[in-house]
């Protein structure tokens, strides 16, 4: 078990001086002090622990201490993408009822219309300034919910993640331990804060050693080499890391104040991991996780960071591959990646068959991803269980493709789905997008792979597209590819 996210916030408000954000060198203490004001105006509101708290709003320092404040009343928090529309966001509301709904002054109206009782974010913070900063904080329990994060639901209707306390602090200290942030640490934020890396690994990862961040309300990749000589970690999806590849400012000076490079949300590709330790001398840190789950596996910090895996179980975390009975598979064989530790959310809110249906013998998550353990004990990833594609019979893993396009000179990326076909039942199909100035023939991509791949895995058409449509975390959207190309070999 985890010390309590508040407890570690008070234990580093103790000490003088003890910076929380760069930015206006914003302290520990200025942050629980304003935790303090915001759970008393919640309070005085009339929120209560148990109830939710829905938050819309643009990135900005606020939404920490929103998170934080919740916390310490003891009120659920439910960020919301603020990309979402007021449509979209309507499932979230009739949902999870939350008894208060903050959100961007453009968004008040909408919400309200929702039915929901709604509260302009600025207000709140100028509620908030009056109040006092002292708070008594109800008792807490490590079982407690924290948060409630939607899925982003590319299948079917997006389901609440009930966190709770412990799923989050045992997390983080495992983090801590594994990447060793201390208090001398200074991260560089750039990550959204209504999804699990950005609010959860990143803030407490700070939060648990006492840090202190950069706070970048969105990311670009100037600003970004502008921080990095400030900043001593930097976390960031895979994209971050190719558009910092295009940028010619991103040098080995401009990253030699930096001791460790995290990716995560979406698979890093190995050629990015390589282009990227030979342009900075860094070995980018890949690791595993989701929503549901936090963080399951890391690249160790000391020793061998393995482009294309997701390194080894996080300590208390258990990890086994298993067959479609859910046996446990040897060592090399892939299958079902399934996952149990403190790290495991309680379920989904309001949903408890579908989380039964999701529990193997009620106690190993069933993660949806599909993987792989190597001789060493780390794990590859190898795509989404829905996403396998099974072509007469046979079972292509489009991870495995994808790494063999990738590998292609003139492919920047690729993206590789399943599309009925009336004598495969599925063919697998390539979805490439190319490096400036490369023109690449359907005939010759295909010629290529089949000095790597067997017949069956080669693609039956190899399409070039201008990007790939991908979400706010950067991760392709394969169902909308699937979609898109649903016809390709249908006859008429
Ligand atoms: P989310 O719940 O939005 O964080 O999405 C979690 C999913 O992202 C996982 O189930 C994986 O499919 C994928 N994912 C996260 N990290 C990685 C990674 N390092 N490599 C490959 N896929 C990843």
């Amino acid at each position: 078990m985890g010390t309590d996210v508040i407890e570690m916030l008070k234990r580093h408000a103790t000490v003088p001086g003890q910076v929380w954000l760069q930015e206006g060198q914003v302290t520990y203490a200025d942050l629980l002090a304003e935790t303090g004001r915001l759970a008393n105006a919640l309070s005085g509101l009339g929120l209560k622990k148990g109830d939710r708290l829905l938050l819309q709003a643009e990135k900005c320092e606020a939404v920490l201490s929103l998170y934080l404040a919740c916390l310490r009343l003891g009120v659920i928090f439910l960020p919301v993408n603020p990309g979402y529309t007021v449509s979209e966001t309507a499932h979230f509301v009739a949902d999870a009822e939350p008894a208060l709904a903050v959100v961007d002054a453009g968004r008040v109206v909408g919400l309200s219309a929702l039915g929901a009782r709604t509260m302009d974010l600025t207000d709140l913070l100028a509620v908030a300034t009056t109040a006092p900063t002292e708070f008594a904080d109800p008792a807490h329990g490590p079982d407690d919910l924290a948060a409630i994060l939607y899925t982003s639901g590319t299948t079917g209707r997006s389901k609440g993640v009930m966190l709770t306390r412990d799923n989050l602090a045992s997390n983080a200290e495992a983090l801590v331990g594994l990447w060793r942030f201390t208090g001398a640490d200074v991260l560089l934020h750039a990550l959204p804060v209504f999804h699990t890396h950005g609010l959860f690994v990143a803030t407490n990862c700070v939060l648990f050693s006492g840090a202190s961040m950069i706070f970048h309300r969105a990311f670009s990749p100037s600003a970004v080499l502008g921080a990095l000589p400030k900043a001593s970690v930097m976390m960031g999806v895979p994209t971050f890391y190719t558009r910092l590849l295009a940028d010619p400012g991103l040098t080995r000076a401009a990253c030699a104040h930096i001791r460790l490079f995290i990716s995560g949300s979406a698979p890093l590709s190995p050629a990015t991991h390589t282009e990227w330790r030979d342009r900075t001398g860094h070995a980018i840190l890949e690791r595993y996780g989701m929503t549901e789950t936090n963080m399951i596996t890391s690249n160790p910090y000391d020793g061998d960071r393995r482009a294309g895996t997701v390194g080894i179980p996080l300590p208390g975390v258990e990890v086994r591959v298993t067959d479609s009975d859910g046996t446990p598979l040897p060592q090399g064989e892939a299958g079902a990646i399934e996952v149990r530790g403190p790290n495991v959310f309680r379920g989904y809110w309001k949903l408890p068959e579908k989380t039964a249906e999701e529990f193997r013998d009620g106690r190993w998550f069933i993660t949806g991803d599909m993987g792989a353990f190597d001789a060493q004990g780390y794990l590859s990833i190898l795509g989404r269980a829905k996403d396998l594609v099974i072509t007469g019979g046979l079972n292509v893993y489009p991870a495995e493709v994808e790494a063999a396009l990738d590998d292609l000179p003139g492919v920047a990326t690729s993206a590789v789905i399943g599309v009925p076909h009336p004598d495969f039942g599925e063919a697998v199909v390539a979805c490439l997008v190319l490096a400036k100035g490369a023109a690449l023939e359907e005939a010759g991509v295909r010629a290529a792979l089949r000095e790597r791949l067997a017949a069956f895995k080669i693609p039956k058409r190899v399409l070039v597209l201008e990007d790939l449509p991908r979400n706010a975390m950067g991760k392709v959207q394969k169902a909308e590819l699937r979609r898109l190309y649903a016809g390709l070999f249908q006859a008429g």
